[in-house]
């Protein structure tokens, strides 16, 4: 098999993680072709990462005594790892790489400084150089490990659009280098270990591909490179009922639908995004999420095929507000549900559930807490000629909230499943203030107070026995 895998920042954090890593991919390498895909060192003291980006503003500000500060810590975070990890030799050459980057890193923060201004292009170039130390510091981990292994930059593998922060991949030229330049190695049984995060332009210039981006470097080159799988390493074992911290007999889930994978996402189960995922998706390529501190765990494998059962798990998004546009002219007053939404849109809010009977007196929206002001604010002015009508009434607004969501795509067509949720909450005395269910039947979501959050999705996972399957 072909695999292509992912270390997120945590399972890279410590050398004790690392030493894991290490022994995970020259197990795996041992049976199959293995591409490795690391984050930068999330070190609980240190986050790579989020320093390098502070750093770069700092220097914005015109302080770049920041970066001269930070990177002599990022070396020694990295070098204290790889005498752990590393022989002599190969911490010496380790050593004098990092070197080179962290005084190309000061540079380039003095000119930031002198300019005073950042441009996202010279961030991405600052924020990206994690993924680059980390790459080489496993390479030469897995090296004196006595694996074959070499770091890769993936500014030599992923191309991409010029939106700098956010780049988005052009596949067929991705998928040209990838191939050139990754296939020739795992002939040979070496272990590429590529950087998440960043790409470059087709000129050559760094780009990154969005914070967190490491999982989407990862299915990119899964699909590039035509994987038989696509592995994400994790502090988690697989994808859970619910979470464990407010339903301590959550258990993980064996296997799951992309589909389901998806609906959780939305629903705050911080899984994967979808949009990161979608390369493999796209392809048919199965997905196994995995625990890099319990690798004997099997964890959760994710493909395209309908897994049996009805409601999978519960999840839940908290500190929402629920917004409430309603008047007695709403009834027939066509246009009225584009122009909230439209408003909503202008003020650059996401909206994360809507509902409207068909009494048509009230459209509700739910969006995150730290939104809701922006939005009124934009629905006010909007509907003002409709106040004055008196065809709209009130905007209300009801909050902290929490969204429940129940996911899983086979209560599709099955009776009864809404019925089991509601009977369940109000048997428990948990009041539900408003309602969504799309048409796909893959999930039904309802609102109900911020203090009846944690109960609502004990009840629910009790209610269809989820710790049972
Ligand atoms: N290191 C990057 C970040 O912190 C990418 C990643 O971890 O996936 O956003
Ligand atoms: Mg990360």
């Amino acid at each position: 098999m072909r695999i292509v895998m992912k270390f997120g920042g945590t399972s890279v954090g410590t050398p004790d993680a690392i030493r894991r890593v290490v022994a995970i991919v020259c197990n795996v390498a041992q049976q199959h072709e293995v591409v490795v895909v690391v984050s930068a060192m999330n070190a609980p003291d240190l986050r790579t990462t989020n320093t390098l980006i502070e750093a770069a503003h700092a220097a914005a500000q015109g302080d770049s005594n920041v970066a001269t500060l930070l990177t002599p810590r990022l070396l020694d975070l990295h070098m204290r790892a790889a005498a752990e990890l590393s022989t002599p030799e190969e911490c010496r050459a380790l050593e004098l790489q990092l070197r080179t980057m962290f005084d190309h890193i000061n540079d380039l923060s003095h000119s930031i400084a002198v300019l005073g201004e950042l441009t996202p292009r010279a961030l991405d170039l600052i924020s990206g150089q994690g993924e680059r130390c980390n790459a080489r510091l496993i390479a030469a981990a897995l090296r004196s490990a006595g694996q074959k292994a070499e770091a890769v930059d993936a500014t030599e593998l992923i191309i991409t659009n010029e939106r700098y922060g956010d780049a988005t991949p052009l596949m067929p030229e991705t998928t040209r280098h990838s191939q050139q330049r990754l296939l020739p190695l795992l002939e040979r049984g070496c272990v590429p270990v590529v950087t998440g995060f960043i790409g470059a332009t087709l000129a050559g210039i760094p780009t990154t591909l969005g914070r967190g981006g490491s999982d989407y470097s990862c299915a990119i080159l899964g699909a590039a490179l035509d994987a038989d799988e696509v592995w994400f390493w994790k502090e988690i074992d697989g994808v859970m009922t619910a979470n464990p911290k407010v339903v301590p007999e959550a258990r993980t889930l064996p296997e799951l639908s992309y589909t389901e994978m998806a609906e959780m996402s939305y629903y705050g189960a911080n899984v994967l995004h979808p949009k990161t995922v979608y390369p493999v998706v796209k392809r048919n390529i199965p997905i196994r999420i995995l625990n890099t501190f319990h690798p004997d765990h099997p964890g959760t494998r994710i493909t395209n095929a309908q897994v049996a059962g009805t409601a999978k798990a519960v999840t839940a998004i908290k500190d929402v507000s629920l917004i409430t546009v309603g008047g007695p002219g709403m009834l027939g007053l066509t246009g009225v549900a584009a122009r909230i939404f439209g408003a909503v849109a202008r003020a650059n809010v996401n909206t994360l559930l809507i509902t409207q009977a068909s009494s048509e007196q009230n459209i509700c929206l739910a969006v995150m807490r730290h939104e809701a002001e922006a939005a009124v604010r934009e629905l006010r002015c909007e509907l003002t000629s409709d106040f004055s009508h008196q065809d709209v009434e009130h905007i209300d607004v009801l909050e902290p909230a929490v969204i429940v969501a129940v996911v899983g795509s086979g209560m599709r067509g099955t009776p009864g499943i809404a019925g089991r949720v509601f009977s369940a909450l109000g048997t428990a005395g948990i009041n539900v203030i408003a309602i969504a269910q799309g048409s796909t039947e893959n999930n039904i979501s309802l609102i109900v107070n911020a203090s009846d959050g944690d109960e609502a999705v004990r009840v629910v996972h009790r209610a269809f026995a989820l710790d049972a399957y």
